[in-house]
Formats: C-alpha cells, sequence, structure tokens
C-alpha cells in the first residue's frame, strides 16, 4: 500500500485559500483535512471540530508542551497549531491530507516531511487581493490594513514552495491542485511497496 501524501497550501490571507481548499476537497472526497487548533475567536458561522478546535490559550500551550503538533505559530497574534496524531494516522492508512497553515509552518513543516507537496496561492494582483480581503466582511479596516501591510513579505516566502498556482479562477486553480496531486502520487517514491511486491511476485 503507498503511504498517504502530505498536502500543505499557503498563501497570503484574501489570496482564496480557504474556498480554493474547500473546493479541491468537495472535487477529492478521498482527501482527508486537518482541523487546526487556535486561540483565535471563532467567526460567525465557524464550528468548534469542524473549521478548528478553538482553545484557550492555556489548552494550547499545554499541547506544545506535550509535543501533540507537528507544527505551532503565531499568527496575527493568535496561536495556530497542526495536531500531529491525525497526520501520522491517515498517512500511515494510505489516505492524503491537506494543511491549510501559514508560511512559517509550513517551512517547518518542510524539514520534518520533504516528501510533501508544498503549494503556494497566489492572487492574481495586490489590488484583487485586497478587494477580496474587503470583500469578505468579517474583518476591520483596521486588521484589512495589516494584513495587506504583511502580503508582500508572505509572499516572497513563496519561492520556497515546490509549487505556485495563482487563483485568477477558483476552478482553475482546483484544476491545477488536483494534477499537482495526481503526479505525486505517480512518484516512483511513491510506489516503492508496488514495485516491491510485482518484483517479489515474478521471483516467487
Ligand atoms: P484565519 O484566522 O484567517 O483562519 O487564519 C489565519 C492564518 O493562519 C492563515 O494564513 C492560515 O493558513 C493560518 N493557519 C491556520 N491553521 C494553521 C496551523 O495549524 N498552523 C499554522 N502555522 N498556520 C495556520
Amino acid at each position: 500500500m503507498r503511504t498517504g501524501c502530505l498536502i500543505v497550501i499557503s498563501g497570503p490571507s484574501g489570496a482564496g485559500k480557504g474556498t480554493v481548499c474547500s473546493e479541491f476537497l468537495r472535487a477529492c472526497p478521498e482527501v482527508a483535512y486537518s482541523i487546526s487548533a487556535t486561540t483565535r475567536a471563532p467567526r460567525e458561522g465557524e464550528r468548534d471540530g469542524v473549521n478548528y478546535y478553538f482553545l484557550d490559550r492555556a489548552a494550547f500551550e499545554r499541547m506544545i508542551a506535550d509535543g501533540e503538533l507537528l507544527e505551532w505559530a503565531e499568527v496575527y497574534g493568535n496561536y495556530y497549531g497542526t495536531p500531529l496524531k491525525k497526520i501520522q494516522e491517515k498517512l500511515a492508512s494510505g489516505t492524503d491530507i491537506l494543511l491549510e497553515i501559514d508560511t512559517q509552518g509550513a517551512l517547518n513543516v518542510m524539514k520534518k516531511f520533504p516528501q510533501g507537496i508544498f503549494i503556494f496561492i497566489l492572487p492574481p494582483s495586490l489590488e484583487e487581493l485586497e478587494k477580496r480581503l474587503r470583500g469578505r466582511g468579517t474583518d476591520s479596516e483596521e486588521v484589512v490594513a495589516r494584513r495587506m501591510a504583511a502580503a508582500a513579505g508572505e509572499i516572497a516566502v513563496a519561492k520556497e514552495y515546490a509549487y505556485t498556482v495563482v487563483n485568477d479562477k477558483v476552478e482553475n486553480a482546483v484544476r491545477t491542485i488536483s494534477a499537482i496531486v495526481t503526479a505525486a502520487h505517480a512518484r516512483t517514491g511513491s510506489n516503492l511497496d508496488k514495485i516491491e511486491e510485482l518484483v517479489k511476485g515474478k521471483e516467487a
């Protein structure tokens, strides 16, 4: 059996990575989603255990201390982190798993899982990025300004990713991501067990 692929998607907020990820998961229901832990307050419509595990700082710091997180980072003053156990379980059972995390977290995951698929979602332009941030209507003017100020620095980190996908249209971005994942399944390194099985069959 082949082990699952770890798919990591990052991008500046407003690039549309949330929509791209949920549409990708709808198109590929066999891919699992890694639900992150966070100390930020839920936005309207967000549910605990679905969008995030919403924790207080003490509970989050306990998870760090107990080694329960694959990675964690402080983003805009809140903690965010990826629970390790589910990742290990899914990969071992041959299931692909998607992580939507920030660049600091992704750079740490690159060190631990260099065989992962690292994809950076780019906005078509900075104007479009700002338009999308405002259009969301969930963040204050101050938050939008803070996120725009951080965007250029975040986009520079895209160079560290193996793949960059411009989110001009969600369906195009989803199609490109699906193609990247399909190609990763065909990597020889993903099929060593299969090769071994066939070689052994011939020898027997
Ligand atoms: P938001 O508050 O808009 O849901 O997310 C803010 C940022 O935190 C986004 O860039 C998102 O990708 C990132 N993020 C969400 N979960 C995690 C996580 O588990 N680890 C890290 N490092 N970043 C995360």
